[in-house]
């Protein structure tokens, strides 16, 4: 995605049951009555059994839905325990998070998540795109070969990426605390913004302690939120903090 937005992504992950979409309403007053309102927007990405109850909570709201991944299959079949794009676009999901480092860790490949990617852009679903290199690669001095690498295969054969959206989530920051420091992390996301001529939003451990030092790197277009997504006071403060 080109567009001028800053984003406030939340990945709920595999955290949540239908007392959780309670908080939301705190979530959408605070959007309501923010000023910037009109140049944010806030996805939240919850696991798929909350997907359509929470689009119904959110029908007059501005927060919009996505889910954490999907099938490569973008039709029906006999793939058990799997949802695929059209499905999660059925109950109201407008994006979804694909190439998560949790995922890929799982054996998810560049070429299958190629493939996702594409089976959700023609679904009409957005794409938030997760790159980012391990410790090892990070000491290896090779992140730059690594996202470059994730980004070829990972969006080989798509022309129009206007709908897709790069989130830099560097795997040894995931959940750890640890964030990397400002002018790398300026200099990664420059590497990406160069390289895809896409809009970029960092992820890992993203905190309302951290956020003043992330905001003042200023070629971010946003931040995904994992942990600290879960709770709504620390998700309003992070956005916040990002305009004061
Ligand atoms: C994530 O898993 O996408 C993430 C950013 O997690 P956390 O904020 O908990 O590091």
């Amino acid at each position: 995605m080109t567009n001028k937005y800053m984003y406030f992504i939340a990945n709920w992950k595999m955290f949540g049951g239908l007392n959780s979409l309670n908080s939301l309403h705190k979530v959408d007053r605070f959007l309501k009555n923010f000023k910037k309102n009109k140049s944010i927007k806030l996805i939240f990405c919850p696991p798929s059994t909350l997907i359509r109850p929470m689009s119904k909570k959110l029908i007059n709201s501005r927060i919009e839905v996505g889910s954490q991944n999907c099938h490569e299959n973008e039709d029906y079949g006999a793939f058990t325990g799997f949802v695929n794009s059209k499905m999660l676009k059925d109950v109201g999901a407008k994006y979804v998070i694909l190439g998560h480092s949790e995922n890929r860790k799982c054996g998810e490949t560049n070429k299958l998540i190629n493939l996702k990617v594409k089976s959700a852009l023609k679904t009409g679903l957005k794409v938030i795109f997760c790159i980012g290199e391990t410790l090892k690669e990070k000491k290896r001095k090779i992140t730059n070969q690594i996202l470059s690498k994730q980004i070829k295969f990972g969006l080989q054969k798509i022309n129009k990426k206007k709908n897709i959206l790069i989130a830099y989530e560097p795997v040894w920051s995931i959940g750890t605390g640890l964030i990397p420091k400002s002018k790398e992390l300026f200099t990664t996301i420059n590497f990406i913004k160069k390289k895809t001529k896409l809009n970029v939003i960092y992820g890992g451990s993203v905190n309302p302690k951290n956020i003043h030092e992330l905001k003042s790197i200023n070629n971010i277009d946003g931040f995904l939120i994992g942990g600290a997504s879960q709770d709504p006071k620390k998700f309003i403060d992070i956005i916040k903090k990002t305009y004061n």
